[in-house]
């Protein structure tokens, strides 16, 4: 069979890294404290906590920073202000929750320290001698940081995060813009290209974008809500995929969508 995949383009936190889980504990340490604080000053709000299992994966998993603080707070019937800059939590202000998050994020990457899944490294492995071009996009603006910390920021010269994508005015996940700016930058086409995705905002980014075949890693999550939010498959673990699964794949769906268009 012709090999009709150009190239693979992989998630950060929770797809390469296991920093997932990291922004996770700092998002809940962020909300309890400011749902918390509004409760103390607001006697018609109680205090209901961020619950792990379901706010992190519908609201905030894979979005940029401001868009998941925005998008759990309207969970909530919560609208913050834009504020300041340099706004500390206590402001109440969308800018303060994001820099309080950020700060306990990176507070917790210097003591827990990063490692990368070894099912990624594997699946890297093959991926390389076959000589597949691979990128990373990312909404974190730590994507950088967490890469250069586990040794892996020279396997990826092709890196669309948080911080390229601001400069480059590109729209977060669930948007497709920055896988769609990472194979441009790759120089390979979506409709031929892999997406490894462990968020429900990431598949529904691959999907959004027509790319060939969209990965949903189901670390965390049932497999079930990232092939209902566009998933083409769904593994536990990259040790499950074989290029010629993937392939196959592709090739069925370059068929039918050629049959519909007739
Ligand atoms: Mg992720």
């Amino acid at each position: 069979m012709v090999n009709l995949i150009k190239g693979i383009i992989f998630d950060l936190d929770g797809v390469i890294t296991d920093t997932a889980k990291v922004h996770a504990l700092a998002w809940k340490k962020t909300f309890d404290y400011l749902l918390k604080l509004r409760a103390s000053l607001n006697f018609s709000e109680s205090y209901s906590p961020f619950n792990l299992d379901i706010d992190y994966p519908r609201y905030v998993d894979g979005k940029p920073r401001e868009a998941g603080i925005v998008s759990f707070c309207k969970s909530r019937n919560i609208i913050l202000d834009e504020g300041d800059t340099e706004d500390i939590i206590e402001k109440g202000t969308l800018r303060g929750v994001a820099n309080y998050k950020d700060k306990y994020f990176i507070e917790l990457l210097e003591t827990k320290g990063v490692s990368v899944f070894s099912d990624f490294v594997e699946f890297f492995l093959r991926a390389e001698k076959i000589g597949l071009p691979m990128g990373v996009a990312s909404s974190s603006k730590n994507c950088k940081l967490v890469l250069e910390n586990v040794g892996l920021a020279k396997k990826f010269p092709v890196r669309v995060d948080g911080v390229v994508s601001k400069n480059m005015n590109l729209n977060g996940k669930p948007d497709p813009d920055i896988f769609l700016a990472a194979a441009s930058l790759l120089g390979i086409p979506p409709h031929k290209t892999i997406i490894v995705e462990d968020a429900i905002s990431g598949v529904q980014a691959g999907e959004r974008g027509n790319f060939g075949v969209v990965v949903g890693l189901a670390r965390n999550i049932d497999k079930e809500a990232l092939i209902k939010n566009g998933a083409d498959i769904a593994v536990e673990t990259l040790y499950e995929l074989d290029f010629d699964t993937l392939n196959s794949m592709l090739a069925n769906k370059v068929s039918r969508e050629m049959k519909e268009a007739i």
